[in-house]
């Protein structure tokens, strides 16, 4: 489930400048892809247009075989889970938050998934646990603990398809290597889009393409692409 493929697609915010040039590209499902490239390329922008808030110019986008211009926003919201690189917190419990996007959930499944995504064991040292409030009437969580918080709601909604979106630059390495640990999880056997600034935060990716332009510089794996450098 999930597999995500460029077709020569071709995209401008307005017509003198194009963003993304005869781009093709393809997530096979369950596999992780990593899209790298220094800011300006059009990374951002390639989610954007997944979730519809644009629609291509030129060529088309495919989810499971099946063309968005025909699939809603709706849809589409619901099939794709993101992890951004800020993630804002509602001013509520941390339960709520995690919650979130599958509000049916029990107590247990989400505690399972705040394991997996190293929630658990920071929010049990709060005097208050999963029912601690947080934000600005609350607690202050620290950057690495408001994406932790972010990637156990994405666990729990699990989405066949991932896009982490620069979902640890704004973190230090230290915490960035745990968030990494945390993002391995979720993206084990999803299909996973990752967009990048830096090749050394893709190393577990199956393919890294390296944009440029909007079009594809180099692609290969993370060992393949160092040879070359
Ligand atoms: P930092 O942001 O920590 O200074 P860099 O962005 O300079 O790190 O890059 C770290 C690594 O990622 C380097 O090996 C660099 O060559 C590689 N890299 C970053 N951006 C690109 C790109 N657009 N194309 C190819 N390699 C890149
Ligand atoms: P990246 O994520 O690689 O940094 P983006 O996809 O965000 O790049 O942006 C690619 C280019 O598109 C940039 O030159 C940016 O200024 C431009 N751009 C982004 N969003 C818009 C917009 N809403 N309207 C016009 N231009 C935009």
């Amino acid at each position: 489930k999930g597999e995500i493929i460029f077709e020569h697609v071709d995209f401008a915010y307005d017509k003198e400048r194009p963003i993304l040039r005869d781009l093709s590209f393809r997530v096979p499902s369950g596999k992780t892809v990593a899209i790298v490239g220094p800011s300006g390329a059009g990374k951002s922008t390639i989610s954007r247009l997944l979730f519809r808030f644009y629609d291509v110019s030129a060529g088309r986008i495919l989810v499971d075989g099946q063309d968005i211009a025909g699939v809603t926003q709706k849809t589409l919201r619901a099939a794709i889970g993101m992890v951004p690189q800020d993630t804002v917190l509602f001013n509520d419990t941390v339960r709520y938050n995690i919650r979130y996007g599958r509000p049916e959930a029990s107590d247990e499944e989400v505690e399972d998934a705040a394991r997996l995504a190293q929630v658990h064991s920071f929010v049990m040292t709060l005097p208050k646990g999963y029912e601690a409030l947080v934000g600005e009437r609350g607690l202050k969580l620290s950057g690495g603990e408001k994406q932790r918080v972010s990637i156990a709601r994405t666990i729990l909604k699990s989405p066949p398809i991932l896009i982490l979106d620069e979902a640890t630059s704004a973190l230090d390495s230290m915490t960035e290597r745990e968030i990494q640990t945390a993002l391995g999880q979720v993206s084990r056997n999803r299909t996973t889009l990752v967009i990048a600034h830096r090749l050394t935060t893709v190393v577990e990716a199956d393919e890294i393409i390296v944009l440029e332009h909007g079009g594809i510089a180099e692609r290969g794996t993370h060992g393949e692409l160092l040879k070359q450098r």
